[in-house]
């Protein structure tokens, strides 16, 4: 049986609609255009195409994208000053500083000096208990793609068994505290646990966000199970410099009931959930309801 292919680059490009859609209604019925502030430190490649495309789709929905870059050499303290105006400034609803930041520079410290109500990063500790407390938060945009992919292609995931393999912060922790919140039967495995292979074969739902290439294969994973996959691992082969992700996607894709491609999965989806987020935090700060199936 071939799994169905869950196309996140389609369903991403649906969220984005659905965002510009809201960000019409409230410039039109409210007069109020959310605004996304992205802090970039340093001259990071990799961050730099981020922010670009951050900054581009921001646009392209209908918000306003304030663009801080920031020289490698500042110091924590102008950091935090600049934090404290955009956390001050009412044309800004969602705040983001890109990670890594320099090494001179605490991120902890950074991401807890962000208003947790323009932390659309959903990074900032009161979110991380919000969202573990099973209230309101500002949830974390991989994992939230994730779960939005889920719930589309499932419906309701009551009562079903998933395994998330990885326990970071940003992906594998949120990511099972959603799955938890829509009544799966969750397992967190990451590096130390014993049978991984006999771990992931139960699952009706396997999240993989290692950073590991290729390392689930298809005979892990149970017939007809759903594979997300989160890995982004660039590899050489064929003389050629592909991305891949953490599952072996032709097995897997022989054995699973649906799968998601790397690239084209769960990658589109998390620009598209931040400004689902940006969205959701200005309805929040002005008081209006939030756009239905955009947050958790
Ligand atoms: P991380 O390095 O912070 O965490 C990796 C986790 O994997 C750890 O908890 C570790 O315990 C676990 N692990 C490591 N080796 C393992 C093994 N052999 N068996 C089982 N578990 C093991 O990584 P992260 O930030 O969570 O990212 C994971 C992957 O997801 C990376 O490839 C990253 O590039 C990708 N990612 C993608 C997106 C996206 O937008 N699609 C966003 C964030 C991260």
């Amino acid at each position: 049986m071939a799994a169905t292919v869950i196309d996140g680059k389609a369903f991403a490009a649906k969220v984005r609609g659905q965002v510009a859609e809201h960000v019409t209604r409230l410039k039109g019925d409210h007069g109020i255009t959310p605004g996304l502030a992205v802090v970039l430190v340093g001259e990071d490649p990799a961050s730099q195409v981020y922010v670009r495309n951050k900054g581009k789709q921001t646009v392209e929905v209908g918000m306003a994208s304030f663009e801080h870059k920031l020289d490698a050499s500042v110091s924590q303290g102008e950091l935090l000053e600049l934090i404290g105006k955009l956390n001050a400034d009412p044309a800004v609803h969602g705040i983001l500083c890109q990670l890594p930041v320099p090494d001179h520079i605490d991120s902890d410290t950074i991401l807890g000096a962000i208003d947790p109500a323009k932390d659309v990063d959903g990074f900032h500790i009161s979110n991380v208990g919000l969202l573990g407390t099973g209230q309101k938060a500002m949830v974390p945009c991989t994992p939230l793609g994730c779960l939005m992919m889920l719930r589309d292609h499932h419906g309701s995931l009551s009562g079903m068994d998933a395994v998330v393999i990885g326990r970071s912060n940003i992906v594998g922790k949120p990511m099972a505290q959603l799955l938890l919140g829509d009544s799966c039967t969750v397992t967190i495995a990451h590096s130390r646990t014993k049978d991984l292979a006999g771990t992931v074969r139960r699952a009706d739902i396997v999240v993989a966000a290692v950073g590991r290439p290729e390392m689930v294969p298809g005979d892990w994973i149970k017939p007809g199970a759903t594979v997300i996959d989160v890995g982004i691992n660039r590899i050489e082969r064929d003389g050629k410099n592909k991305l891949v992700g953490d599952c072996d996607y032709a097995s897997c894709a022989e054995v699973a009931g649906a799968i998601t491609p790397v690239p084209g999965g769960v990658g589109p989806m998390t620009i598209a959930c931040l400004l689902a987020n940006t969205v959701t935090a200005c309805c929040r700060a002005n008081g209006l309801p939030e756009p239905e199936g955009l947050t958790a």
